[in-house]
């Protein structure tokens, strides 16, 4: 199929200007309109990216220079997670973003974690490791010196707000119509296809593709074409969420915190000039008012502060291309923001879709998108499901819940039997969409290990000797303080 010559993409939070801007760049003869109604207003959350943001900006062609003083977006190199665990010494571990310079030491990180799997006491921390490790606790921005030969992976952390301005001003500077009004319907045609969507001063917007980035309404996708919802209720207890902010004090740590709390997990995510907070919990275990005192607690935000509550729902849409509409982002579904996947399924699901809509392939595409996003919910349910947390209903509900889906069941089977967990991830294939690294980092971070009841064999620490302290400390001096690198020393 040849781009399509209209499209109208209904919403303008990040996952509307994200679209409009990739589909502008990769269709440059088709007229974009983005319709956005103020008065509905964006979700204004989701403030850490994966470094597909990264890449992103690079296919755009924006410079970090140009976006990220104007998103107040400071760099992440990965995340902490701390209070998971009650076990010494599994209190807090780091899941790093894999970089091109750990092909070096991840060989012996998952030979570790196999020896301690086998009864052997061998270090097996992520961050003694790979390197984005090394540099969250050094503090350093992961820009290295000029004669420093490795690419570097990274995300950002930004103001949503700020940043769906930024990707707007860029999308209309490119050529998108921006229409501030309110959809009411949508109307189809004879054969099933939607055709116009129709503004609350009745006027009609016709396309020949639509795109539904309206959010968790689904006005297109579900209201209007009623494509399935398929749930991960079962899998997921979390579905409501209490944010506030801090101003910042001193320098921006370079990567997300995760604090598990009684009934879920509060983020803190640190801009230039201030904090995000978020305590993501499940509402059948906690109340709104409950979970306010816990993240008060938890942000040091004080009793003045204003909360702000949101409730969600996780799952995903049965299908993302339905007819001649796509579903972006919220619309098209949610998993929780542990691990912050959201607008990196947003870039996957449209760069995908620019790639087989050419082909014409809507069942490939939906079977790659629903895989994805059942691959992360999986590694999602793993960091509840393994916990060994016994102070709350939450927790224990979590720890004895078996309903797990086939992949995750395969994938925690292969690990507590001792086999090659990379072998396993490569039999799952797509539906892992997590690396073996970052399965290990979950894994062996969180101290999920099999009884030692097994002979001990004759293995080594792949860590000591391979002298990967010495390589990863010499490799983190070729990078400047997070503070140097945003101006702010
Ligand atoms: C608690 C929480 C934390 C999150 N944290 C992260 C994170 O750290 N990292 C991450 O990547 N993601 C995160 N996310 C997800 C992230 O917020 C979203 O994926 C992202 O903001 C995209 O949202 P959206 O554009 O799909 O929807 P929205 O921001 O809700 O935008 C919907 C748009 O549709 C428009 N609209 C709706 N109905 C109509 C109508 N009838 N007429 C006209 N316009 C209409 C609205 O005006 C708005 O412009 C988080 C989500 C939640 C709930």
């Amino acid at each position: 199929m040849t781009a399509p010559a209209r499209i109208a993409i209904l919403g303008g939070g990040s996952a509307g200007w994200i679209t409009a801007n990739l589909l502008a760049h990769a269709w440059p003869g088709s007229i974009i309109t983005l319709i956005e109604s103020p008065e509905i207003g964006t979700i204004g959350v989701g403030e850490g990216s994966t470094p597909t943001l990264k890449r992103f900006f690079e296919v755009i062609g924006i410079a970090e220079q140009e976006w990220m003083p104007r998103c107040q977006a400071t760099y992440k190199v990965g995340v902490r997670f701390a209070g998971w665990s009650p076990v010494a010494p599994w209190h807090a571990y780091r899941h790093p973003f894999t970089t091109q310079i750990d092909v070096h030491t991840e060989e012996a990180f998952v030979l570790n974690c196999r020896n301690r799997r086998l009864g052997h006491d061998v270090p097996v921390q992520p961050d003694a490791f790979l390197l984005n490790g090394v540099l969250a606790r050094q503090g350093s921005a992961p820009l290295p010196a000029p004669h420093f030969p490795f690419a570097i992976e990274y995300g950002y952390h930004f103001d949503a707000a700020l940043l769906g301005a930024f990707l707007r001003d860029t999308a209309v500077s490119r050529g998108v119509v921006h229409r501030q009004v309110r959809v009411v319907a949508a109307t189809r045609g004879a054969d099933g296809d939607i055709d116009a969507l129709v503004t609350d001063g009745d006027e009609r917007i016709a396309a020949d593709l639509f795109v539904d980035c309206s959010g968790f309404a689904g006005l297109l996708i579900e209201r209007t074409l009623d494509v399935p919802f398929v749930s991960y209720r079962q899998h997921l207890f979390n579905d409501a969420a209490v944010v506030v902010q801090t101003p910042l004090a001193g320098v921006p740590a370079v990567e997300t915190l995760s604090i598990a709390l009684s009934a879920g997990w509060c983020w803190s995510i640190p801009l230039r000039q201030r904090i995000g907070h978020g305590y993501v919990y499940a509402s059948d275990f906690l109340s709104p008012d409950a979970a306010e005192r816990e993240l008060r607690a938890a942000s040091g935000c004080g009793e003045q502060a204003t909360l702000r509550h949101l409730r969600f729902r996780t799952g995903r849409m049965a299908r993302h291309w339905e007819r001649n509409c796509l579903a972006v982002g919220l619309a098209q579904g949610f998993i929780e923001p542990l691990e912050a996947t959201a607008l990196h399924l947003v870039l996957n699901t449209v760069e995908l879709f620019i790639g087989h809509y050419a082909r014409g392939d809507r069942a490939a595409f939906n079977e790659a998108v629903s895989a994805r996003f059942d691959g992360v919910r999986d590694y999602i349910v793993a960091h509840y499901k393994l916990t060994t947390r016994d102070d709350s209903d939450y927790w224990r509900s979590n720890a004895a819940n078996d309903d797990l889906p086939d992949a995750l069941l395969h994938i925690l089977d292969t690990w507590f039997r001792r086999g090659d967990l990379t072998e396993a991830l490569r039999q799952v294939g797509e539906r892992a969409h997590f690396g073996s690294v970052s399965w290990h980092c979950l894994l062996a971070g969180y101290g999920t290990f099999p009884p030692a009841n097994q002979p001990r064999r004759d293995d080594v620490d792949f860590h000591a000797a391979r002298g990967i302290a010495t390589f990863l400390d010499g490799c983190g001096r070729n990078f400047p303080t997070h503070a140097a690198a945003l101006g702010m020393a």
